[in-house]
């Protein structure tokens, strides 16, 4: 079992360090938020105290660690996080140098290969691995990891990753991981704003969202969305749509997702005019309310 340093305790984070102590690794956890540590120190403290050290400092949780994962919000929290700013230094020079740094944040290809690059020229490896399947995969252990690296850094990760996902696929080398997830997340927003429209158009003739969904799911409009997270309220009992659309997956992160690919569209010469129209309606409604920013993605939903 591995000694691992845990990075970002939130929604996805949480329930991701959970299954590592079920996996039977050695956590040493930080996160400055304090809602996030106390939800996971709560939760898990009691439980798992010999298997758990909440570290006062980024420094110090990498102390000894085999591993170091992160789960963060943006390509600017793990760029400051791991080679600093003006303010505060990163916490490469605290690593061992036989250590394997894992981000599965989502973030810019061009901050994962600056860290990448950084990590390298410490000594250390370093593999992006973002994931598919929201809050629930994450607490059920079944998410699937995209992964940008070597073939051997691979093998190494597969340890850890085993322990809080179903399916581990090798994209490619570094940030390939977060290319096939910016894909996979424009998919996922055109399906979600598509299964939306239809199931309110259903409603607007009369039909009851959750008899049309069963239709669909066994026709050819079924997919992951309607399936899965589906976002009419009350059809699935515990899809954020049934939850006054608690995140989740905020519609903020999905718009940075979709700011990734609308980006990555641009340098690659690549025509997206799906991905481009799913990012201006979750523009659209983001910014109609300064509240609708922080509600899971599914509340696209109230656009129609
Ligand atoms: P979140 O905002 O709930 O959690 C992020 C956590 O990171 C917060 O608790 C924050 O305090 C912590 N953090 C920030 N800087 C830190 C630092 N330097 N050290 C330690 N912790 C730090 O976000 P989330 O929903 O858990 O998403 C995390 C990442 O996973 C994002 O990149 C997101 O795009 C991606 N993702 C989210 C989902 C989902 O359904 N929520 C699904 C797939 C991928």
């Amino acid at each position: 079992m591995a000694k691992i340093a845990f990075f970002g305790l939130g929604n996805m984070g949480g329930p991701m360090a959970v299954n590592l102590l079920a996996a039977g690794h050695q956590l040493s956890v930080y996160d400055p938020f304090v809602k996030s540590l106390d939800k996971f120190t709560n939760d898990r403290v009691a439980v798992d105290k010999d298997k758990i050290t909440v570290a006062e400092t980024p420094a110090s949780a990498v102390e000894d660690a085999e591993y170091i994962v992160s789960m963060l919000p943006t390509g600017k929290h793990v760029v400051d996080l791991y080679v600093g700013n003006e303010q505060t230094p990163g916490i490469i020079q605290h690593i061992n140098k036989s250590a394997l740094i894992i981000d599965s944040s989502t973030i810019d290809v061009d901050s994962v290969k600056s860290v990448h690059a950084y990590a390298q020229q410490h000594g250390i490896e370093m593999l992006d691995a973002p994931v598919s399947g929201g809050v629930s995969a994450a607490q059920a252990g079944t998410l699937t990891f995209m992964c940008g690296a070597s073939q051997e850094n691979f093998e190494r990760a597969k340890t850890v990753l085993s322990g809080m996902g179903k399916n581990v696929f090798l994209a490619g080398d570094t940030g390939a991981g977060q290319i096939a997830k910016m894909c996979n997340n424009m998919l996922l927003a055109v399906h979600m704003a598509g299964t939306a429209e239809s199931l309110k158009l259903g409603i607007n003739n009369g039909l009851d969202p959750a008899v049309l969904s069963q239709i669909m799911l066994q026709s050819s409009g079924s997919n992951w969305s309607l399936e899965k997270y589906n976002p009419a309220p009350g059809v699935m009992a515990n899809a954020p749509a049934s939850h006054d659309f608690k995140p989740g997956f905020t519609v903020e992160l999905m718009l940075k997702d979709l700011g990734l690919a609308l980006q990555n569209s641009v340098s690659t010469k690549s025509s997206v005019p799906m991905g481009a129209l799913a990012r201006n309606l979750y523009a659209s409604y983001g910014s109609q309310d300064d509240a609708n920013a922080k509600l899971d993605f599914s509340s696209i939903w109230k656009m129609f």
